[in-house]
């Protein structure tokens, strides 16, 4: 007699559905335009900390064939490389074709995510200096999240700045929680110690809603505001380093007052001073 195989109903549940399926295990709306998640990782992907891959969902089914396609775009991941899972930071565009439906996800689901990880936003794109500004606005900020976590970055430099502008002080919630927790974190302490992480400093701005500071970055730079509040001379080729994340304009403004101040982009083929990636496209 053959013996029978118990069918297992949970494990079969939880079989994947979806090329490429990583299960959320956690979700976090911070305002009506935006929320995190977090992912399983794939036991094989390998990343550094700052670079992005490729996620989403199936795409609603050809209306004559029926067939259904990966609607995928690409997301910086948001957690550090030795996270075992994948956090990342998303807007929420109503009319978007991924985020008008990947905002409905709930712990439990599945997305697509293709383990390619790629990106500018890297160590290895920079030349050793003292002192590393992250530039980011809106969910630009996401690297950084990653970046922030990272403890190569606090052997690489004596002084970490954050910059984060947005429109509205609602949409600094999520930069500015991080950084409480990862000051305040256990863990976090023992992993990157407490005399690094008091390395961090922190400049939030917003544009629109009144804030202790407000302003875009690029002008506070160029009437040198966030020097005389940081109590810093400038910016050296000598000493500083910077990485930027944001819409096509802050990125274009940013580069031109780095080049003012003598430094020079990099890649990750041709380390120099600074690095820039979009955050989104459009
Ligand atoms: C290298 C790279 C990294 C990215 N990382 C992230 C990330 O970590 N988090 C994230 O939310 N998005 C990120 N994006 C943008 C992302 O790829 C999608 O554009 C976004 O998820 C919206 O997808 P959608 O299909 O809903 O709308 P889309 O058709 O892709 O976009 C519609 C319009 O919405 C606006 N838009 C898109 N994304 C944003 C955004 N993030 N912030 C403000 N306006 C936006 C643009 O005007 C765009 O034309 C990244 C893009 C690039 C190129």
């Amino acid at each position: 007699m053959t013996e029978q195989t118990p069918v297992n109903t949970a494990t079969a549940a939880k079989a994947p559905t979806l090329p490429d399926a990583q299960t959320v295990t956690a979700v976090t709306h911070w305002t009506d335009r935006l929320f995190s998640f977090r992912v399983t990782r794939p036991a094989s992907l390998r990343f550094r900390s700052g670079e992005f891959v490729m996620i989403g969902l199936m795409g609603d089914p050809h209306p004559e064939t029926g067939k259904q396609k990966p609607l995928l775009r690409a997301y910086s991941i948001a957690s550090p490389a030795w996270d075992e899972e994948l956090e990342f930071y998303s807007i929420k565009v109503q009319d978007g074709p991924l985020t008008s439906k990947l905002q409905h996800i709930k712990v439990g689901d599945e997305i697509i995510l293709r383990p390619k990880p790629v990106g500018t936003l890297v160590h290895d794109a920079l030349l050793p200096g003292k002192r590393i500004w992250f530039f980011s606005t809106g969910t630009g900020f996401a690297p950084f999240a990653s970046l922030l976590r990272e403890p190569q970055t606090y052997e690489d430099y004596d002084e970490v700045i954050i910059t984060h502008t947005c429109r509205d002080v609602a949409e600094l919630e999520y930069s500015r929680k991080l950084i409480e927790d990862l000051q305040s974190d256990e863990l976090m302490q023992e992993l990157i110690g407490a005399e690094n992480l008091a390395k961090i400093r922190y400049y939030p701005t917003t544009t629109r809603e009144q804030s202790p500071k407000m302003g875009r970055i690029t002008t506070l730079l160029k009437d040198g505001t966030v020097f005389k509040d940081l109590g810093i001379d400038g910016i050296s080729a000598d000493t500083d380093r910077a990485m930027v994340c944001g819409s096509m304009g802050l990125n274009t403004d940013i580069k031109e007052i780095m080049e003012g101040f003598g430094l020079e982009e990099g890649a990750n083929s041709d380390p120099k001073h600074y690095v820039v990636e979009k955050a989104f496209v459009g």
